[in-house]
């Protein structure tokens, strides 16, 4: 009598701790699952935020092709440099440029062997 009520309990015992074994292991697989979930939430949003180029943002003039990293840049040459007229002037062709550097550039390309200088227009 004893024995069967000991064996039946064991019995019990075992199948609670089998239970309980399994709600552990279902318990992390959703841990798992979650986290995983997670992983993936976080990579499409990185991807989407790579795609809408939040990463590395350029500020493009709307006037022309420049592209600046920082905001005040851009404005700063539109306002500046991209609407104002240009102010040097080859002496040799009547080429202009809003950069002296473009100017001398442009005399030892077209006029090699002439005195890099420019005229200023104003
Ligand atoms: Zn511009
Ligand atoms: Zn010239």
């Amino acid at each position: 009598m004893t024995s069967v009520s000991e064996s039946w309990s064991d019995g019990l015992a075992d199948k609670t701790e089998l239970s309980q074994t399994l709600l552990q292991q279902s318990h992390q697989q959703r841990l798992q699952e979650q986290q995983h979930q997670r992983q993936q939430l976080r990579k499409t949003m990185e991807n989407a935020i790579a795609a809408s180029g939040l990463h590395g943002r350029r500020y493009h003039c709307p006037k022309c092709e420049k592209s600046f990293s920082q905001s005040y840049s851009m404005y700063r040459h539109y306002r500046y440099e991209c609407d104002s007229l240009p102010r040097y002037q080859c002496p040799y062709c009547g080429h202009v440029s809003k950069w002296s550097h473009s100017i001398y550039n442009h005399i030892r390309k077209i006029h090699p062997g002439a005195k890099v200088t420019l005229n200023k227009l104003y």
